[in-house]
């Protein structure tokens, strides 16, 4: 059992979600990955955030039909704030995984804020990680190491095409009244045009 954790504020889940997530099933071994919707993340609190039914909703419809993609409501289901330390030793604790078996994903802007998480060096001690390079976000390896000791030895790279897509610029997009038709799956794209969401 090797259990990917994608975590994320996922307002919306886009592309660059689905791609991580299915170039580390497939190129890690995965037996499986959760997709872990934010309830408060730490560091977004300042920004206002679409309800949690709703990133959820739009999470369920881009996963649905997938059988080795599920979601998580872990850090919907309890009080904030919540540190992915947390996140992992709850989730392992629920799955009986071990350390190796835990394989938090992420992408390359996440894994050059690292540093400033809560807990870093234990985070990797805890689980592996698993990153997919981001445009324009070059993680220096060395620098990182030299606050996180070990970095280099708990983590794998995701090797996937390079997808501009972000969660903000889609929200962007919508409010200008553009087009996010592929940036998206396609029931996403429904969904916050039924529910109209991102619009002001
Ligand atoms: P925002 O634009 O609002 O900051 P986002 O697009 O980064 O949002 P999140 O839900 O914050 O989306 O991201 C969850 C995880 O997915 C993070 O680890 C982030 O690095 C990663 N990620 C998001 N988009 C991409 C992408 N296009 N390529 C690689 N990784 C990505």
């Amino acid at each position: 059992m090797k259990l990917g954790l994608l975590g994320g504020t996922f307002d919306p889940i886009h592309l660059g979600h689905l791609l991580m997530a299915e170039t580390a099933l497939d190129g890690l071994g995965l037996s499986q990955v959760l997709f872990v919707p934010a309830g408060a993340p730490p560091h977004k609190q300042d920004l206002a955030k679409t309800p949690a039914r709703h990133r959820v909703a739009m999470v369920e419809r881009a996963i649905a039909g997938h059988l080795c993609f599920a979601m998580s409501r872990v850090d919907l289901e309890r009080p904030g704030p919540h540190y992915t330390t947390d996140t992992v030793r709850l989730i392992r604790q629920q799955y009986e995984l071990s350390a190796e078996e835990c394989i938090l994903i992420v992408g390359g802007d996440s894994l050059v804020d690292l540093p400033t998480w809560y807990h870093a060096s234990e985070l990797v001690t805890l689980c592996r990680l698993a990153v997919a390079h981001r445009p324009e976000y070059r993680p220096d390896l060395a620098e990182l190491e030299a606050v996180i000791p070990g970095l280099r030895t708990r983590l794998d790279w995701v090797e996937m095409p390079l997808i501009g897509v972000s969660a903000s610029d889609i929200r962007a997009r919508v409010r200008a009244g553009r087009s996010i038709r592929y940036q998206v799956a396609e029931p996403v794209r429904e969904y916050i045009e039924q529910n109209q969401l991102y619009r002001s």
